[in-house]
């Protein structure tokens, strides 16, 4: 679903991204792990294109992602329109949720779904509630953002991503800004779409939640994947000093 290639990205003199290779087949659950500053969001980003990356391809269900190669092989940015289209298809979920404030649950997931869909009020409505049931928050619906914990805004996240229909789920520290009480029933919600078969690529540092959910899991530093594997053969078999280290502090 996922195929990164040769991936290259920089910003100004400063190489982020490094000849990354990734791939995240239909139905698999990638969990990407490394240290502060190594790459992870900007890998994350360079899927959906919200990062152009410079160097190398992405490509989401075999389509390139963000340009057109013209006869010559040469790369130009993609018709606005289409690159749309391709980020309609992957759902998105940050740290922080983003949900507009002056907007109930409700409102939050049936709304893009009336913007960016066209769909028309009645369905959008049902298709949101049904989205909130699905993360557990039905009786919610009818509640704004600051009446909610920081784990029910996340799960209202995760619900307007979800109602896009995407065909995969990207997900940027999901948990990270929450309080550790709150943390489980997002990751619930999570492993219970994974059970499902949703692709997801996954930036965590929860890595009980990886050992238990990923299929696989890429370790990145400097930029570059210094390993990819199962997560029994990364956490427990890696020969890699810095994959040893980095989980170390995680003991
Ligand atoms: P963290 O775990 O702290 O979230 P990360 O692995 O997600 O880190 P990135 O956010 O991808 O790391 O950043 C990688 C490097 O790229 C960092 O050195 C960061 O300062 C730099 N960087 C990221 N975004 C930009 C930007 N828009 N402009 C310039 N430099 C950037
Ligand atoms: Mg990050």
């Amino acid at each position: 679903m996922i195929a990164m290639r040769a991936v290259g990205k920089s910003f100004g003199a400063h190489q982020v991204l490094r000849g990354v290779d990734l791939d995240v087949a239909p139905s698999e659950v990638v969990c990407l792990i490394g240290p502060s500053g190594s790459g992870k969001s900007t890998l994350l980003r360079c899927v959906n294109f919200l990062e152009p990356y410079d160097e190398g391809e992405v490509r989401i269900a075999g389509e390139l992602i963000g340009y057109d190669l013209d006869s010559e092989g040469e790369r130009r940015p993609m018709a606005p329109s289409r690159l749309r289209a391709m980020r309609r298809e992957i759902g998105m979920v940050f740290q922080h949720f983003n949900l507009w404030p002056h907007m109930t649950a409700l409102e939050n997931v049936s709304e893009p779904l009336r913007r960016v869909r066209g769909l028309p009020k009645g369905e959008a409505t049902d298709r949101a509630a049904a989205m909130l049931r699905r993360v557990g928050l039905a009786d919610k619906a009818g509640a704004h953002p600051l009446r909610l914990s920081g784990g029910q805004q996340q799960r209202v996240a995760i619900a307007r991503a979800l109602a896009m229909q995407p065909r995969l789920m990207l997900f940027d520290e999901p948990t990270s800004a929450l309080d550790p009480e709150l943390v489980g029933e997002v990751l619930e919600v999570m492993r219970a779409l994974a059970a499902e078969g949703m692709t997801m690529l996954i930036v965590t540092h929860e890595m009980g939640f990886a050992a238990h959910v990923a299929s696989r899991i890429a370790f990145i530093d400097g930029g570059r994947i210094l390993e990819s594997g199962p997560p029994r053969r990364v956490f427990h078999e890696s020969a890699e000093p810095r994959v040893r280290q980095f989980l170390q502090t995680y003991h």
